[in-house]
């Protein structure tokens, strides 16, 4: 592994006092900055405005250390899982998922996962580390030029909805989305993209404090304590109290309504009571529920709840007003589906 310096761990203002502290134009480093962001460049061979002295004095000095995709399964429904390798040979997953008017990329954090979902096939790799913006970027470019590639059309969307807790990297995943948003980067409106939290309250307030414009979406599950911990252990901690206090100081701050995915297990949250405390736990804050099919990852202790129960949901929530989405999963033959990421391709 090399020991020089990652060149996009760089702002623009380093980069330009780089250039001017070796004697160069500061505007040297916009150039650079254009080549490393809005071009991608993997390599400074390409930055081919730039003179051969000066592109060996950036290589003597940087490294770029970009992802590279190791492997790219296609699934029949079109869906793209792309198994990504790190500079330092770890892998993350990202997912291109298709539909006839746009193309969304899920992305994914951190290398493995803090957290405890027991129904989560990353949570059983141990977080290695946290992703660098770079890397977060990267995995979008990839995506985007898969999407031009195979559908004709640029990226769309993207949620932060792979592997790891986006707001346990908060601070890389939001320069990341700085990137992608900046007319230097991708340019992508942040209404578009969606950043999925299993639900940190300190976080979401920080996130409302700091007047982000993307979206939120909260992988809820159950609106009971005690259900809910049983399937997301974490939530002993960040209870649903706290959730709910952030979740309303996160609307009162953004106006932004907020997504709440919900998968419906056999025997665990299947009944008129959890749908009623969903409903309940929904009028905290507009919000919209999305009813996720859910993805066996083993021996069948978390199993897809039956038809009657998933419609009993729908009635339930509205009922009461409350707009609710089914959403198949994609991508099962090739484990690209929500929650099935574990690096096995
Ligand atoms: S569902 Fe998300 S937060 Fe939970 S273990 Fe899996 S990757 Fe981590």
């Amino acid at each position: 592994m090399s020991t020089k310096k990652d060149i996009r761990a760089l702002t623009k203002e380093q980069l330009r006092d780089f250039f001017v502290a070796n004697g160069d134009k500061a505007f040297r480093g916009n150039q650079v900055y254009e080549w490393l962001w809005q071009k991608s460049a993997h390599s400074f061979d390409v930055m081919t405005n730039l003179s051969k002295e000066t592109r060996e004095m950036l290589a003597h000095n940087f490294v770029i250390n970009h992802i590279k995709v190791d492997v790219m399964q296609r699934s029949s429904d079109g869906t793209i899982k792309n198994a990504v390798r790190l500079h330092d040979d770890l892998v993350v997953e990202s997912v291109l998922i298709p539909t006839s008017t746009r193309t969304t990329a899920c992305v994914s954090s951190q290398v493995g996962c803090s957290l405890d979902c027991r129904f989560c096939a990353t949570a059983r790799l141990k977080r290695m580390r946290n992703l660098n913006p770079d890397e977060i970027y990267d995995q979008v470019v990839a995506i985007d030029n898969e999407s031009r590639l195979y559908f004709d059309r640029p990226l769309s969307n993207i949620v932060f909805m792979g592997m790891g807790e986006p707001l346990m990297n908060y601070n890389n995943v939001l320069k990341a989305i700085d990137k992608i948003t900046s007319p230097e980067g991708l340019g992508m409106s942040p209404k578009r993209i969606i950043v999925s939290t299993s639900g940190v309250p300190k976080m979401i307030k920080k996130m409302a404090d700091d007047n982000v414009k993307f979206k939120l979406a909260v992988s809820l599950h159950s609106a009971v304590d005690e259900i809910r911990t049983s399937i997301m252990p974490f939530n002993a901690t960040f209870s649903l109290t706290d959730l709910r206090e952030a979740l309303q100081y996160w609307y009162e701050k953004t106006k932004s309504r907020i997504t709440y995915e919900y998968v419906v297990w056999k025997g665990i949250n299947d009944t008129q009571k959890d749908a009623d405390a969903l409903v309940a736990f929904c009028r905290f804050a507009p919000s919209k529920v999305n009813l996720i099919e859910y993805n066996p990852i083993d021996d069948g202790t978390f199993q897809q709840a039956a038809q009657k129960a998933i419609s009993m949901y729908t009635e339930t929530l509205e009922r009461n007003n409350i707009v609710v989405t089914v959403r198949r999963s994609r991508g099962k033959d090739i484990d690209a589906a929500c929650g099935q990421l574990a690096n096995k391709s």
